[in-house]
């Protein structure tokens, strides 16, 4: 297993959004103090090329970003103040995306970034905290080098992955499929291969037994060459932007049957953390930790 880590730039954010990165930090303590991983599994991802952004966003985007020019309008709907280090964190964690990809295809089955799944990050804008899209990133490089000829992305956060379904609506390589809260953020759902949407309030039995009927035979049909699981842990009942209702236990069986899935195929997998925002940092630590705990126990 390995895991790759993107250093968090310590300059000055509101309030409001200092929290949300916490976990980034505590995370890899978290996983390292318990004894779940050791230091050498975890490796520093270079900042992803020019070329292979280009490969997903469009040259427009990607000017006003590296010239810091998006309009506030643009700025605002992605919700960061926009500062060149979050550019330039934002490229590493694509890089470590395929990194990830890369590394599960070649020995490891599985590989996870501490960070990623910006899936409301479209080809010419950002939104909902997501400035690249890096699963789009990671897939479009894969395929452009002929390492993949299919990929499966695997959304589980509970928001939908709008950037990356309307990315690839009229791409059969790349398959989408989204679990995500029917009535939740964002509002416009451009529609993914697959989506399930659940009512607000969706708990662990229902949610389990649709994953348990829809995965594996959507992995059969598929035959995808790599797995991008986006891992997101605002399913929670705890969450505050989630809408759904499941437990930690049931989160937990969710990624373990994720791998579990996979593994039974000799699929490889890249896991890409998404969102978490319960009240306690510690629900949200614990329920991220669970996530890669399964993958070192079962792939
Ligand atoms: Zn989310």
């Amino acid at each position: 297993m390995k895991i790759a880590y993107s250093p968090i730039y310590r300059y000055e954010l509101p309030a409001k959004h200092r929290f949300p990165m916490e976990k980034y930090t505590l995370l890899p303590e978290q996983l390292l103090y318990e004894g779940t991983v050791s230091e050498e599994v975890f490796f520093a991802p270079e900042p992803v090329s020019e070329t292979a952004i280009l490969r997903t966003h469009t040259a427009e985007y990607w000017h006003k970003l590296k010239t810091n020019s998006l309009s506030v309008k643009e700025a605002r709907a992605i919700g960061f103040p926009m500062r060149p280090e979050l550019i330039a964190r934002g490229r590493v964690i694509a890089q470590g995306t395929l990194d990830c990809a890369r590394l599960a295809m070649n020995g490891f089955g599985v590989a996870l970034n501490i960070a990623g799944g910006t899936h409301h990050s479209f080809a010419d804008r950002g939104e909902g905290f997501c400035v690249f899209n890096d699963i789009a990133i990671a897939a479009n490089e894969l395929l452009h080098a002929g390492e993949i000829s299919k990929a499966i992305v695997v959304d589980l956060d509970v928001h939908h992955g709008n950037g990356t379904a309307e990315i690839f609506a009229d791409d059969p390589r790349v398959f989408t499929l989204s679990f995500h809260g029917a009535k939740n953020y964002p509002n416009r759902k451009p529609p993914s291969d697959l989506d399930v949407g659940f009512p607000d309030g969706t708990g662990d039995n229902i949610y389990l037994n649709k994953l348990y009927e829809v995965l594996p035979n959507l992995l059969d049909q598929v035959q995808p060459d790599i797995v991008f699981f986006l891992s997101g842990v605002d399913v929670l009942a705890s969450d505050k932007l989630g809408r759904l209702a499941l437990s930690l236990q049931g989160c937990k069986e969710r990624d373990r049957f994720v791998f579990q899935s996979c593994k039974d195929r000799d699929l490889p997998v890249s896991v890409s953390m998404g969102g978490g925002y319960s009240d306690r940092l510690a629900t949200i630590i614990e329920a991220h930790a669970n996530t890669f705990r399964a993958a070192f126990s079962v792939m």
